[in-house]
């Protein structure tokens, strides 16, 4: 399967270059990934990266195997510009008569728009380009259609119609049906009790991938997108990224030293406490590794190893930690080892739990005492002391363990007494700091885990498949060679980059 999707991955790359004459730049590789893998998503970018260029590249993509597109655009002009830019590109394909592009100009003449009009409700045609008004004006008919893929441009301003929202999802294949219930789920709000609410219906549906470059919609209707196709617009602002992920399940200070060598240089190595850091670092000096530790003098080491005199540094992985976000050398940092997953540890006891679990607590707790939810129904927010004494108010102490064990069931609960939970925005801070944008070129970085515990891998894996649409590699699967070569690829380009801008 991985080999698979790396033929069709080079496809789409060698495709891009032969119709467009320049190589993909990081964001849009990052994209073709997602796409390729049929995968509805959000582009956040600023203008100018290349959103609209992939978006075109996409649909004549999908129109050579056979598959309908519909490319929507917030003004006519723009979808008259993306239609002349369309047709170019095609001219650079062999054999793309059966590409039929159809453009809706409202400046059409009478004839014109009479043969749009016919060609339109007999779908002739494989790419279908419109402007945001025509997706209102229309919906009737185009709730009635199927794309394989729906490409948005600039989605600020088709969110001004919610009604437009329904309209795009039975674009892909959704029923009225569908939507509603969706609708419904997220009113209720009673999210906890159900089923985990990120659909994985969406098989046999079309894709929709929107752009925009400071996406912020609100309301309950952008909600759906989430409900529906597992993603949600604007909610999580992480940097885009590019970034492999590996898991090793047996942690060995021989492994450890066996990964060191083979990437040699430009390494950041996470540890959970200084104490544990120390012996780590104490084994990997007695073996000719240069690494310096952030415990020690942080300024001269980090300087040490921004010159190359060290090639690895080692820190402490807490979310406010020095190495987690206090530097941003995009070109010296390419990988970064995490020694055991960053974790919260804490006694499942009420007077140690943190805020967020008192807090679902006793959501949980409101929710099967409709009297009591009724009282503090127009509670917005408590202070943590406050939500101590409520939930040591009303809340057994047995009570509350098992609400805390079901509510957290698949995470781990230790011999003595202690919830763990993976500190997932630490290990995607952590992580982000080998790949960064830097002008059109995103730098591919690599991250490794050393973790035994598959509980806690399982729960960091799946929430950052959620949150970033990030997936792991096994070590068994993982060719290290060809992914340093990628590492280092990346920052070549960056650094013509940074001469052309520089000059
Ligand atoms: P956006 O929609 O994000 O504003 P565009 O797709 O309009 O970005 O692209 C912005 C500019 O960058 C255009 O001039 C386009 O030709 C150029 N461009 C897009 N992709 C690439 C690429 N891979 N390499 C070089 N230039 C690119
Ligand atoms: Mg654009």
């Amino acid at each position: 399967l991985y080999w698979n999707f790396q033929q069709i991955y080079s496809m789409f790359e060698k495709f891009f270059e032969l119709i467009f004459h320049k190589p993909m730049t990081g964001y849009q590789r990052t994209w073709a990934r997602r796409f390729l893998l049929s995968k509805s998503f959000t582009l956040v970018a600023p203008t100018g990266v290349g959103k609209t260029t992939f978006g075109l590249v996409a649909s004549l993509f999908s129109a050579l195997h056979g598959k309908k597109s519909a490319l929507v655009f917030p003004t006519i002009s723009l979808a008259q510009q993306s239609f002349e830019r369309l047709n170019q590109f095609k001219s650079k394909i062999q054999n793309a008569d059966a590409i039929r592009i159809l453009l809706f100009n409202s400046s059409m003449t009478k004839s014109e728009k009479e043969e749009f009009e016919q060609r339109f409700l007999s779908q002739d045609f494989e790419i279908l380009i419109v402007s945001s008004q025509f997706i209102s004006k229309r919906k009737d008919v185009l709730s009635k259609m199927f794309f394989d893929l729906v490409f948005v441009d600039d989605v600020d301003a088709i969110l001004k119609s919610s009604k437009n929202i329904d309209t795009l999802l039975q674009m892909i294949g959704f029923s009225e049906d569908e939507i509603e219930k969706a609708t419904e789920r997220l009113r209720s709000k009673n999210k906890e009790n159900g089923q985990d609410t990120v659909s994985n219906g969406s098989k046999n549906k079309g894709m929709l991938i929107v752009s925009s470059a400071t996406a912020k919609p609100q309301g309950l209707k952008p909600l759906l997108f989430r409900e529906l196709l597992g993603f949600e617009i604007g909610r999580f602002t992480f940097n885009i990224r590019n970034i492999t992920n590996i898991r090793i399940k047996n942690k060995s200070n021989e492994k450890l030293l066996e990964i060191i060598n083979i990437l040699k240089d430009g390494i950041l190595l996470f540890v959970n406490t200084e104490e544990e850091g120390k012996e780590i670092v104490k084994f990997l000096l007695e073996n000719g590794i240069k690494i310096g530790a952030t415990w020690n003098d942080f300024e001269k080491e980090f300087e040490f190893f921004k010159e190359g005199k060290l090639n690895v540094i080692c820190g402490v992985s807490s979310y406010y930690g020095k190495l987690i976000r206090g530097i941003d050398l995009p070109s010296r940092i390419k990988y970064c080892i995490f020694w055991e997953t960053p974790c919260f540890r804490f006694l499942i006891d009420m007077d140690k739990a943190p805020r967020f679990v008192l807090e679902r607590v006793f959501v949980e707790y409101l929710d099967n005492h409709p009297k009591l939810k009724e009282y503090f129904k127009n509670v917005e927010y408590l202070q943590t002391e406050k939500l101590r004494q409520l939930v040591s108010k009303y809340i057994s102490y047995e009570d509350y363990s098992k609400i805390v064990n079901k509510i957290f069931s698949h995470l781990k609960l230790t011999d003595d007494g202690k919830l763990i939970i993976p500190d997932v925005p630490t290990y995607i801070q952590g992580s982000g700091r080998t790949s960064r944008m830097f002008g059109m070129n995103l730098t591919k970085g690599v991250s490794i885990l050393f973790e035994e515990d598959d509980t806690i891998f399982e729960s960091l894996k799946s929430r950052l498949m959620f949150l970033l649409d990030e997936e792991w590699i096994d070590e068994s699967e993982v060719n290290l060679e060809s992914l340093i070569m990628e590492v280092e690829e990346s920052r070549k380009s960056r650094n013509e980059d940074f001469n052309v801008n520089d000059t």
